[in-house]
């Protein structure tokens, strides 16, 4: 029930009390009014009674007195008596006027009719003393049956007095019992209300407002300093506290969906941040370990507790390797062919909606099958790669959205490493032949010559030239030559790959660096590509191009040149072997010795 109405409940309640009260208390004092009126009755009717008592007494003493003495004065005393005295019925009609009953006036009759009868008597003795006859008036005013006469008056006067007294008594009673029945029952009606104001202070103001409205009161400044984990009071009641309790718990659930939403905003400018972060870092990267590290870097906290791996596409053997992984998926990290996985081979996330029914890549352990998500990496349209997630729940289906622009922005910085590296093999390697180019043997030479420098240690320089190349060129045409340089450049690669680093020089020229040789050594590894380039045979589509030679020029650090003319020293060594007739090797220390 509202307070409200409760409120007016009770002042209508306390209103009607205390008119209630007022009532009981003017019938309380009405009824003491009655037993004035009772005890008022009794005096009119005690005064009539003694009246006719009084008047029949003296009436009939004076009959008596004129009786004895026949004094006439005696006589016209009673006589002005008699005629003072009112008749019966004007007395009876007195009595009723003041209030006698039916019974008590019919008592009071019969004792007038007697004091009539008295009268009666007395006027015939008054009679009898006219003409003289004394004793007879004497025997009759005197006699036995006029004293009973006399004391029948009195006796039904005094049976009268009686019963007014009876009953004004009980009047007198029942007033004053009414009267205090009132009077109790007005005080019963003044505590009601008391009591009545008490229940409303105690009850609605303390229990039901005081106590809400203090505890809501905490509520609402929690909920005004954000704190929105306090619990609101559960006042279910309809009334004005219910009114607020269910409007403040309203207020608290919107700041908690408020709340939700700035944090989920907040965890999304964080994942921002991240995935810019990433970005920038990717773009840093100067190696394929660098976009790898990043990955396994930052993969966990864009998407934090989804475990995964990053799968690079291979083209010989044509299969996705895992080259990072984090949080420790399920599953080994075997390669597998790019058909397994359905996001290779539609170009797109697999599954496109998580948690609903769909086919799972066939490279996914079957325990993890329907929390997984992978993400293809895509550059120029092509699959490069792959990222696959696991412990991918519904909840997270905004997060898929980070997890393609990690994998979008993976993709890029894989396909900008391919690239790079291209470029870097294009500027660093030779196209034909495979071997490093004349610009990667500056920095090789510096970084060589700097640690044997540091470790004084000897290093040693091939400078190959193939004999008569143009010759070749000349009989069976450029392809020819080219096969001729692809095979040499093959031999002199495997006889240095262990030792050292092979270079073509420029034409049909080429240069070997061996660190940590000395003369003897190079000399070593020098015949050893002399005697395999002389062992081949090769030919040209159908034709035998004949044998190949090639001439060889070695220098040594520190023995024949210092760290600015190794290669000058090695070329004029190999000049020199092309002076003494080609096909041989010739040491700058020989051109000292000789
Ligand atoms: P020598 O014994 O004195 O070294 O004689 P040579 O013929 O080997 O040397 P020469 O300098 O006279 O000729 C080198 C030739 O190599 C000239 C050039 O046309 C040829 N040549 C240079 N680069 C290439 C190439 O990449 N492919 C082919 N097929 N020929 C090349
Ligand atoms: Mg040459
Ligand atoms: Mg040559």
């Amino acid at each position: 029930m509202r307070i409200a109405t409760i409120t007016n409940w009770a002042y209508g309640a306390t209103v009607c009390l205390t008119i209630a009260s007022g009532v009981a208390m003017l019938m309380a004092s009405n009824a003491e009014s009655v037993e004035r009126q009772a005890v008022e009755q009794r005096y009119v009717f005690d005064q009539l009674t003694e009246e006719v008592e009084v008047d029949a007494w003296a009436l009939s003493d004076l009959a008596r007195l004129y009786v004895i003495k026949q004094d006439p004065a005696v006589l016209q005393s009673h006589r002005q008596k008699a005629a003072s005295m009112a008749k019966v019925e004007h007395r009876l009609q007195k009595l009723k006027d003041v209030g006698a009953s039916d019974e008590e006036l019919a008592l009071l009759h019969k004792g007038l009719q007697v004091a009539d009868a008295l009268q009666d008597e007395q006027q015939t003795a008054i009679a009898h003393i006219a003409r003289g006859e004394q004793a007879q008036a004497i025997a009759l005013i005197y006699g036995d049956l006029y004293e009973n006469e006399l004391e029948q008056v009195q006796s039904q006067l005094d049976h009268f007095r009686q019963m007014l007294d009876r009953r004004a008594q009980g009047a007198i009673q029942d007033a004053v019992e009414k009267s205090h029945a009132l009077r109790t029952l007005s005080e019963v009606m003044v505590g009601l209300t008391a009591l009545m104001f008490l229940f409303v202070l105690g009850f609605i103001l303390k229990r039901r407002v005081l106590h809400p409205v203090v505890r809501l009161s905490d509520v609402v400044n929690r909920l005004a300093s954000q704190d929105y984990a306090v619990e609101t009071p559960d006042y279910r009641q309809i009334d004005e506290i219910g009114d607020m309790a269910h409007a403040i718990r309203i207020f608290r659930e919107n700041g908690l969906v408020r709340q939700q939403l700035e944090k989920e905003r907040d965890a999304h400018w964080e994942t921002r941040a991240l995935l810019a972060r990433m970005t920038q870092r990717l773009q840093g990267c100067e190696s394929f370990e660098d976009v790898l590290n990043v990955a396994q870097l930052f993969a966990p906290n864009i998407a934090p507790g989804v475990a995964g791996r990053l799968y690079i596409l291979d083209r010989d053997p044509w299969q996705m390797r895992c080259a990072a992984e984090w949080l420790n998926p399920q599953g080994e990290p075997d390669p597998f062919h790019p058909d397994q996985c359905w996001a290779v081979r539609r170009g797109q996330s697999h599954p496109p909606v998580n948690g609903e029914p769909d086919i799972t890549c066939y490279h996914l352990p079957d325990a993890c099958a329907n929390q997984t998500l992978c993400v293809p990496l895509i550059a120029q349209g092509e699959a490069i790669g792959l990222l696959s997630f696991q412990n991918i729940t519904p909840e997270m289906a905004p997060s898929r959205a980070y997890l393609e622009l990690m994998a979008e922005a993976l993709g890029l910085a894989l396909a900008n490493q391919r690239l790079r590296d291209a470029l870097l093999a294009k500027a660093l390697f030779d196209p034909l032949t495979g071997l490093r180019n004349r610009h990667h043997l500056e920095d090789a030479l510096h970084t060589q010559m700097s640690q044997a420098m540091r470790s004084s240690n000897p290093m040693s320089c091939l400078m190959i030239d193939i004999d008569h190349f143009k010759r070749i060129n000349d009989r069976l045409g450029h392809d020819a030559g080219d096969q001729v340089l692809k095979s040499v450049a093959a031999i002199i690669q495997r006889c240095v790959s262990d030792k050292g680093m092979a270079f073509r020089y420029g034409g049909e020229e080429f240069l070997a660096l061996l660190p940590d040789m000395d003369e003897a050594a190079a000399f070593a590894c020098a015949t050893a590509i002399h005697t395999a380039v002389r062992s081949l045979t090769l030919h040209y589509e159908l034709t035998e191009i004949g044998p190949v030679d090639v001439s060889i020029g070695i220098a040594s650090y520190p023995q024949h040149a210092q760290s600015d003319n190794l290669l000058r020293a090695a070329d004029v060594a190999l000049y020199r072997a092309k002076e003494l007739g080609r096909s041989r090797i010739v040491s700058f220390g020989m051109l000292e010795a000789g």
